[in-house]
C-alpha cells in the first residue's frame, strides 16, 4: 500500500460503517473540500449500491487501498454525532453480538433528516417507454441515455445520479421537461407499524409545553432504607469509578426516588446521567415529572416521538445542553458526555432486548457503556433476571435491598384458587371462581377498585372443527388465529395476518366452529354479564391504539372513572393506584407452557408485579391467583413474594441444566422460505461447524418452536458453553459459511444471549 501525501496529518481516505447487513467498513475517498472536516463519528452520505445512505465514519487515514474508491458526496455533521466512546461502544457491540457493523451504528443514532429528504428520480409511463428502445442504444457516453438506461432498473437518489454521470443535472432537468422522469421529495415507507400513531399525548403535552422550571418539587424524606441504598450509590459516584448495584426493592418500596436522588447528586457532583425505562412505563405523565423535576436539564427519547423530536431530543443532549437523559432501550446510545451514573429501571424486562437486528440487550449494553466511561451503574427490580442476580452472588454487584414497602405498609395477602378443585366443587366451568366473583363483587360496593389480568389478547385463543378437529392457522405462520370478536375477525399474533371467522370448516365443510381457550376481551365481556353495574375498561394492545389512550385510560381508572380494570401484562408495569386493593388473575399458567427455559422465570415476575399494584393506598390489597398449577414453585412462590426462595429455586434448574446465567447461550436460526431449503442449509451449516471444540454444546438443528413464521421456514440451532470465546468463535465460522453461500443478509439469524426462543 502507498501513502499518499495529503499535507500533513491531513486524511484522504474514510472508513464508513453503512447501513447493510455486513460485517466490513467501506474506504471512500475525501474530497478536498472535506478532508478537514470529516472527523470520526460524522455521518456522512456516500455512493452505496444505487443509493445514498447516510453512514458513519469510524476512522480517516491516508493509506490508499489497493482497490477504486468512491467519493463522499456530503458531510452531515460538522461537529461528529457520536462520540469516541459510542464508537468504541458500537464495535464493541457489533463484536458480542455477531451484528453487522453498519446496522449497529444505524440503530445508535436517530434517523437522519437529511437522509430521508434526499430527492428520488423515477420515470414515468413514457419514460420507461423511451429507456426501454434505448436498452441497446449504442450512444454510450450520452448522459441523457445512461440515467434513462439505470433508472429502467430502478429509482435512484438525485445525489446519486449527480456523482455518477457528469452533467446528470443538465440532463435531468431536459428530462424532465419532456415528461420522461419525475424527480420528488422521498418520502420513506416505515418499517412494521409501532407505536408511532398520530400525535400521541407524550407530544402534545408533556413536550410542547416549556418545561417547567425545577425546585417547587416537594422533598421527600428518604427512609432508613431508601437512605442507605443512596449513600452507597453516592459514595461510588464520588468515587468516579465504575461500579454496579442491584437495587432490589419490593414493589411500592420507592425505588424512584432513590434514582431522582442519585441522580441529582450526579448532577452536583458536575457529571450526566442517564436513565432507561421500559417503554410501556414511560408515559406522558411520567415524562412531565421528569421534567418538572430536572427542568431545561432533560431529555426524553422515545420510540413513540416523531423523528424531528427525536433528533431535537438527541441534539439537546450531544450539544451539552442537557445532562439528563431518560430513554426506552436505544436511549442507551444516547449522547451524553462524561457519563457519570446509569440507571435501569425494571431491568428484567425483556423489552430491554432488541428483537431485531441488531440483537443487543440494553441493560447489558447499559453496564458496557458505564465500564467504560467509569460511571455508576444501577439496575433496580423487584424480580431481578437471574443473570443481574448471579453477579451478586459472583461479587461483580452489590446488592441494595428496599425489604419495606413505604410507610411500612403490608405486601398483600395472596389467595391461590386451584381450578381445579373449584370445578369439582361448583360443577361449573366458569372464568372466574367462586372466591374472585365474591372479591369484586365486595370491591363494588366499597368503592375500592380492582384489576383483573389475563394475559393473552383475543377473546378465544383459536377456531376449532368440533368433527374434524381442524383448526384455523395463519396463512404465514405455523400458529392458530386468535378470535376477535369486537372486529369479528381472525387475528395472527405474530404476523397481523387477519381473516373473517369462517362459518363452516375450511376442511371438512362441518358446521360447528367452536371458539376455545380465553383472552382478555372475553374476561371484559364476561364481566360485564356477570357485574352489569360495574363500569370496566380494557387495557391491552388492542383497546390501546397509540400511546395517548394508553395514558388516557390509566387515568381514567385513576380518577376512579371505572371500576375495574381488565388487561395483559400491560396492567402489571409501574403504576400506582392507591384504590387498588385487588388484583385477580385469571389464568396464572398462560406463560408456564411457553417452551422456553425462562418460562417460571417470566411467570414469577408477571404475577410478582401484578400482584405489586394491589394495596399501595392506606388499605390493604388482596391478590387472587387462578391455576391449574397451585404446586408449581413459580405460582406458590410469587404467591408468597418470595423472590430469594424462587432465585435459589431457579438457579439450581439452571445450574443443572447449564443455562444462563450458569453457561453462555446463543441462537442460531437458518431460515428460508422453501422448507427444503431451510433443512438443507441447516444440515449443511451443521456438518460445517463440527467438530465442535470440547465443552460446547449444540442442540439442533431442530425445527424452531413456531416454524413457519412469516412465510419463512425456520431450523434453530442452541450453542451453551461455559466459555464465551468458544461460542464466539464458532458464530464466527457460521456467518462466514453463510456469507460464502452467499446467503449472509437473509438465511442467517444470529443472537447472543437470546430472551426469546421461539
Ligand atoms: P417502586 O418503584 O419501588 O414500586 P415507587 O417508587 O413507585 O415504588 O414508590 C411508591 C410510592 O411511594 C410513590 O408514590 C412514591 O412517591 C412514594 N414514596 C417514595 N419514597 C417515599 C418516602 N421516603 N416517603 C414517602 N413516600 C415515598
Ligand atoms: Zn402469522
Amino acid at each position: 500500500m502507498v501513502r499518499e501525501s495529503g499535507g500533513e496529518d491531513t486524511p484522504l481516505y474514510c472508513e464508513a460503517a453503512m447501513p447493510a447487513p455486513l460485517d466490513k467498513t467501506f474506504t471512500y475517498s475525501l474530497p478536498e473540500t472535506l478532508r478537514r472536516r470529516v472527523r470520526p463519528g460524522c455521518r456522512i452520505l456516500a455512493p452505496f449500491g444505487g443509493r445514498m445512505p447516510a453512514g458513519v465514519v469510524l476512522a480517516t487515514h491516508s493509506v490508499k487501498p489497493d482497490y477504486g474508491t468512491r467519493a463522499v458526496l456530503r458531510l452531515l455533521d460538522e461537529e461528529p454525532a457520536l462520540t469516541p466512546e459510542l464508537i468504541d461502544l458500537g464495535r464493541w457491540i457489533a463484536d458480542y453480538y455477531c451484528a453487522p457493523i453498519g446496522e449497529v451504528f444505524k440503530a445508535m443514532l436517530p434517523p437522519s433528516a437529511e437522509m430521508r429528504s434526499a430527492k428520488m428520480v423515477s420515470l414515468t409511463l413514457a419514460g420507461a417507454d423511451t429507456a426501454a428502445r434505448f436498452l441497446h442504444a449504442n450512444e454510450a457516453d450520452d448522459p441523457h441515455v445512461l440515467i434513462l438506461r439505470a433508472l429502467g432498473r430502478r429509482p435512484l437518489t438525485l445525489p446519486y445520479l449527480k456523482t455518477k454521470y457528469g452533467k446528470a443535472e443538465t440532463a435531468l432537468r431536459s428530462l424532465e421537461k419532456r415528461g420522461l422522469v419525475k424527480i420528488e421529495a422521498q418520502i420513506k415507507k416505515r418499517g412494521p407499524a409501532r407505536a408511532r400513531g398520530p400525535r400521541t399525548a407524550v407530544q402534545a403535552g408533556a413536550l410542547d409545553a416549556p418545561p417547567a422550571k425545577t425546585a417547587e418539587f416537594p422533598r421527600i424524606r428518604l427512609n432508613d432504607a431508601q437512605q442507605a441504598a443512596f449513600y452507597a450509590v453516592s459514595e461510588s459516584l464520588h468515587a468516579k469509578k465504575f461500579r454496579s448495584f442491584l437495587l432490589q426493592g419490593v414493589t411500592g418500596s420507592g425505588k424512584t426516588e432513590v434514582y431522582l436522588r442519585a441522580i441529582e447528586e450526579c448532577l452536583a457532583i458536575g457529571r450526566s446521567a442517564l436513565l432507561l425505562v421500559p417503554e410501556i412505563v414511560l408515559t406522558p405523565g411520567v415524562a412531565a415529572q421528569f421534567f418538572a423535576r430536572f427542568g431545561d436539564n432533560a431529555a426524553i427519547l422515545h420510540s413513540a416521538f416523531t423523528d424531528a423530536q427525536r433528533t431535537e431530543q438527541w441534539r439537546r443532549i450531544r450539544g451539552g445542553r442537557t445532562r439528563v437523559a431518560i430513554g426506552t432501550r436505544s436511549g442507551v446510545f444516547a449522547p451524553l458526555a462524561d457519563l457519570g451514573l446509569v440507571i435501569v429501571d425494571e431491568e428484567h424486562e425483556s423489552g430491554y432486548k432488541q428483537e431485531e437486528e441488531p440483537r443487543y440487550h440494553g441493560r447489558d449494553i447499559a453496564v458496557v457503556r458505564a465500564q467504560a466511561a467509569c460511571a455508576t451503574v444501577v439496575l433496580g427490580s423487584a424480580t431481578p433476571s437471574l443473570e443481574s442476580r448471579r453477579n451478586v452472588d459472583t461479587g461483580k454487584y452489590t446488592m441494595l435491598r428496599l425489604p419495606d414497602r413505604i410507610r411500612s405498609r403490608p405486601l398483600p395477602a395472596v389467595t391461590v384458587v386451584d381450578m381445579r378443585r373449584e370445578f369439582v366443587e361448583s360443577r361449573q366451568n366458569k372464568l372466574f371462581s367462586r372466591a374472585l366473583a365474591n372479591a369484586v363483587d365486595e370491591r363494588l360496593q366499597t368503592g375500592e377498585q380492582a384489576m383483573i389480568l389475563l394475559n393473552r389478547r383475543g377473546f378465544s385463543v383459536y377456531a376449532l372443527c368440533r368433527s374434524c378437529g381442524y383448526r384455523v392457522e395463519c396463512e404465514n405462520c405455523s400458529v392458530t388465529l386468535t378470535f376477535h370478536k369486537r372486529e369479528q375477525r381472525l387475528l395472527c399474533h405474530y404476523c397481523g395476518f387477519a381473516a373473517p371467522p369462517p362459518k363452516t370448516c375450511p376442511a371438512c365443510q362441518g358446521e360447528y366452529i367452536h371458539f376455545q381457550g380465553s383472552g382478555s376481551e372475553k374476561v371484559e365481556e364476561q364481566l360485564r354479564n356477570d357485574f352489569p353495574r360495574a363500569r370496566i375498561a380494557r387495557l391491552d394492545r388492542d383497546a390501546v391504539r397509540g400511546r395517548g389512550q394508553y395514558e388516557a385510560i390509566l387515568n381514567g381508572f385513576r380518577e376512579g372513572g371505572y371500576d375495574l380494570l381488565v388487561g395483559t401484562q400491560m396492567i402489571a408495569k409501574g403504576h400506582d393506584i392507591p384504590n387498588v386493593t385487588l388484583v385477580g388473575v385469571v389464568n396464572t399458567d398462560i406463560g408456564l407452557g411457553v417452551p422456553d427455559f425462562r418460562a417460571a422465570e417470566r411467570t414469577f415476575q408477571l404475577l410478582t408485579q401484578v400482584a405489586g399494584r394491589a394495596g399501595r393506598g392506606d388499605k390493604p390489597g388482596q391478590v387472587i391467583l387462578q391455576t391449574m398449577n397451585p404446586e408449581h414453585y413459580a405460582v406458590e412462590l410469587a404467591a408468597r413474594q418470595d423472590y430469594d426462595a424462587f432465585y435459589k429455586r431457579e438457579s439450581s434448574f439452571r445450574r443443572s441444566l447449564r443455562y444462563p446465567p450458569f453457561a453462555v447461550l446463543a441462537a442460531m436460526i437458518v431460515r428460508s422460505r422453501k422448507p427444503e431449503e431451510a433443512l438443507a442449509l441447516s444440515g449443511k451449516l451443521a456438518r460445517h461447524l463440527s467438530p465442535l471444540p470440547a465443552g460446547v454444546r449444540m442442540m439442533g438443528p431442530a425445527a424452531a418452536p413456531v416454524v413457519k413464521l412469516r412465510t419463512e421456514y425456520r431450523y434453530q440451532f442452541l450453542l451453551k458453553s461455559r466459555s464465551r470465546k468458544d461460542i464466539a468463535a464458532i458464530l464466527k465460522r457460521a456467518r462466514e459459511f453463510a456469507s460464502a453461500q452467499g446467503r449472509l443478509q437473509t438465511a442467517l439469524v444470529i443472537d447472543v444471549d437470546p430472551m426469546s426462543l421461539l
